[in-house]
């Protein structure tokens, strides 16, 4: 019996790679034309830019990324946190601090410590989180996850609340990811580390996440369920970077086919130290000018998939990624179950490279000309799957996102910042409400803004 084909199809990719060595400098120019209109790529076409050689087509390709990002994105900057909520993990992953052949004190968050860890996060204006918990289905089952979300939603803390949470748990059943929608989640987050069959099971040494295909089919499990958001990635170092990055744009194509929509968001995480991994274990492992160059590929070639960086990478790699297509940051992560409480450096996942507190973050995005926005508005509007790429396709989706950027740098300005701090906000909100083209919303930004002033919150179009 003939096996069914798999999206991910090794020997193709590596025909595709191969062949794309030949592609003519007038096809690369072809394609280039056709992603700086905004149209986005193939995944052959994907192929072609991945082998490109030439300096002169590197320099249009990060030209091109930087001008997508601004006519896309525009200057805002979404900031996020991840919420370590349980480090216990039956898996054996090579490259992760969490491993459960690492040997230290595992826990798991009670609902008061996640109340605790909240609070914190509120204090620092987050509004938006990433749930992140390892495998273990007897100490971490489903209904801990369901419960942290519950906890996370229901606690305000003075004008401080979390509006969206993401979470980032093992693949699972369409049943658990049902559970997941109906307890109102954002986005479905899941790596895929590596899509290379061979690297994946040689580097999941043990534990149920060694199995590829049930990993890679997750996204469809969770569509499937009805989880319109999905947010992949890769852990660049694993393997070949061209060869994953392809292998993202066949999935994407995939769940595009399947269900319509494809990735909300594509993390883009590298190797790096943490406790029990060493990076120069890792023949792939991505040096600064590589990384750059597949941030901007992405960028062409999903024009409208949002694109995450962490406190993985140091402020100035962050700044210049920021340029070429990155949309969402964390700010003041830690790394570490209870970590916001006790910022204890044992047992972390993996080093962070950024340190800076949010606030620090906030200005330093503000001096690099950007808006930080701690905006939640479109999964709150609906604005999710096909409804929401449409607007983003349509290229109206800045016409909200500047607007609610603002609206949130306001809110912040109210309940966290200073006199130095608002100084500098309130400019910035002031030219940037000055130049709305649309009438009717720079009138409806306005309105909102004094009714910040007159106390109110959580205002967002
Ligand atoms: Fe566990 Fe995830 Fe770390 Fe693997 S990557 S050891 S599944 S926490
Ligand atoms: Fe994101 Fe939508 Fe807010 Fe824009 S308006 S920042 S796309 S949630």
């Amino acid at each position: 019996m003939q096996q069914e084909k798999f999206f991910i199809d090794e020997v193709y990719m590596n025909q595709l790679l191969n062949q794309a060595k030949q592609v003519s400098d007038a096809e690369i120019e072809r394609i280039l034309d056709k992603a700086d209109r905004f149209e986005g790529l193939q995944h052959e076409e994907v192929a072609a830019l991945l082998m490109a050689e030439k300096p002169e087509h590197w320099d249009r390709i990060f030209r091109i990324a930087g001008k997508i990002k601004e006519h896309i994105y525009g200057e805002r900057v979404v900031l996020f946190a991840p919420l370590y909520v349980s480090d216990y993990c039956v898996n054996k992953c090579e490259y992760c601090g969490f491993n459960c052949d690492n040997q230290f004190e595992r826990r798991q968050l009670t609902m008061d410590e996640i109340r605790k860890e909240v609070e914190i996060l509120e204090k620092m204006g987050h509004k938006r989180l990433a749930i992140e918990a390892g495998e273990d289905p007897k100490n971490c089952p489903i209904e801990y996850i369901l419960e942290c979300i519950r906890t996370i939603y229901d606690m305000k803390f003075e004008n401080g609340e979390i509006r969206r949470a993401n979470v980032n748990i093992a693949a699972t059943t369409v049943e658990n990811y049902k559970k997941l929608l109906d307890i109102g989640i954002g986005t479905y987050i899941l790596f895929q580390e590596t899509y290379h069959k061979e690297t994946y099971e040689r580097v999941h040494v043990a534990g149920p996440k060694k199995n590829y295909r049930y990993h890679t089919t997750a996204f469809d499990r969770a569509m499937e369920a009805g989880i319109e958001d999905v947010g992949g990635g890769v852990l660049f170092g694993l393997y070949d970077y061209r060869f994953e990055v392809l292998g993202l744009m066949l999935h994407n194509e995939h769940l595009e086919e399947m269900f319509g929509v494809g990735f909300h968001t594509i993390s883009v995480p590298r190797i790096c130290d943490a406790d029990g991994v060493d990076r120069v274990r890792y023949k792939y492992a991505v040096d600064d000018e590589s990384f750059k160059k597949i941030v901007a590929i992405i960028r062409l070639a999903v024009p409208f998939t949002g694109m995450i960086i962490s406190t993985r990478e140091t402020a100035e790699m962050r700044a210049e990624l920021i340029k070429m297509g990155i949309s969402q940051v964390s700010a003041a992560s830690s790394v570490e179950v209870g970590g916001y409480a006790m910022r204890e450096k044992k047992g972390s996942q993996f080093s962070v490279a950024d340190e800076r507190s949010a606030k620090e973050v906030i200005y330093w995005l503000m001096d690099e000309g950007l808006i930080p926005s701690f905006c939640t508005a479109c999964y709150r509007k609906c604005r999710t799957g096909d409804r929401f790429m449409s607007l983003a396709k349509s290229g109206n989706i800045k016409n909200v996102c500047l607007p609610n950027a603002l609206m949130t740098l306001k809110e912040y300005t109210l309940d966290y910042g200073d006199p130095v701090f608002n100084e500098k906000a309130e400019a910035i909100i002031a030219d940037k409400v000055r130049n709305i083209e649309n009438d009717k919303i720079q009138a409806l930004v306005l309105e909102n803004l004094a009714r910040m002033d007159a106390g109110e919150r959580d205002l967002y179009i």
